[in-house]
């Protein structure tokens, strides 16, 4: 049985009062906490420590945005897996489609973050997904493969379990477009295939997979109900205390 994790990823938005007020908001609408559902809450890096003060005593978890590929070292403006682990972080997100798409991030370079985190004891979020043009030629399927060959496939079982997997179709990310609970189910359970033809059925069914793409508190429901969907990644709605507990909420259900 996969526990549901239910992620917000903040991306570079609130100034830190406005990072802790929505914090604050979060816990006090989460109590008492649900049973059932993961939270995890994904600030930027300058809140992070501040973030993990206050939800230190509770069952809430924190995640960054991203990370080095690199332990430690003269690498001006980057921010490494030990330093995260040191800060309270427990998952990061690996190979977000806005790194692929605006910061080149890719294949061996996703591959050599994932190691890092887990290096770390960090737990990676790998995302994959397509953009539009190529799911509208009917090679989402292929691309997605490929994403999950590159960056996680070299892994041993036993530090695959430790990974969620975020399929993120890039057309439906911050787009107010999402998937249908029918295309994010077919793609959950090709990715969960993929893993089982790699590592076989016992470690595939131990794999979380989140579905990312503008969830909400509308659509959070029917999105959860799917089979092979474990939970969300959520982008725009996490920046709402209101909204995104209804998420969570939906998880829990
Ligand atoms: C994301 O960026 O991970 C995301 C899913 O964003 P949104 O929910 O805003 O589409």
């Amino acid at each position: 049985m996969r526990t549901k994790l239910v992620a917000g990823n903040w991306k570079m938005n609130k100034t830190a009062a406005e990072a802790l007020q929505l914090t604050d908001e979060l816990l006090n609408g989460l109590r008492p906490f649900p049973a059932g559902v993961e939270v995890a809450i994904m600030p930027p890096f300058p809140y992070l420590m501040s973030v993990a003060e206050k939800i230190k005593t509770t069952p809430v978890k924190l995640g960054a945005q991203n990370c080095s590929e690199h332990p430690w070292g003269a690498y001006t403006g980057e921010v490494s897996a030990p330093m995260l682990k040191s800060a309270g972080v427990t998952y990061v997100i690996i190979g977000h489609s806005e790194r692929r798409q605006y910061f080149g991030e890719e294949g061996a370079l996703l591959a050599q973050k994932t190691d890092a985190a887990l290096a770390s004891q960090l737990l990676p979020v790998f995302c994959c997904g397509e953009p539009l043009v190529v799911r509208e030629d009917n090679r989402h399927f292929d691309l997605v493969k490929m994403q999950l060959e590159e960056g996680l496939f070299h892994l041993p079982p036993e530090a695959i379990t430790k990974v969620v997997i975020a399929y993120e179709p890039v057309w439906a990310i911050g787009t107010g477009k999402t998937a249908t609970p029918a295309q994010a189910q077919e793609m959950h359970a090709f990715i969960r295939r993929q893993l089982a033809d790699k590592y076989g059925n016992q470690v595939a069914e131990q794999v979380r997979i989140l579905y990312g793409g503008s969830v909400n508190a509308a659509n959070a429901n029917s999105l959860f109900a799917c089979a092979d969907v474990d939970g969300g990644l959520v982008g725009g709605a996490s920046l709402k205390a209101a909204e995104f507990l209804q998420i969570v909420r939906a998880a829990g259900n």
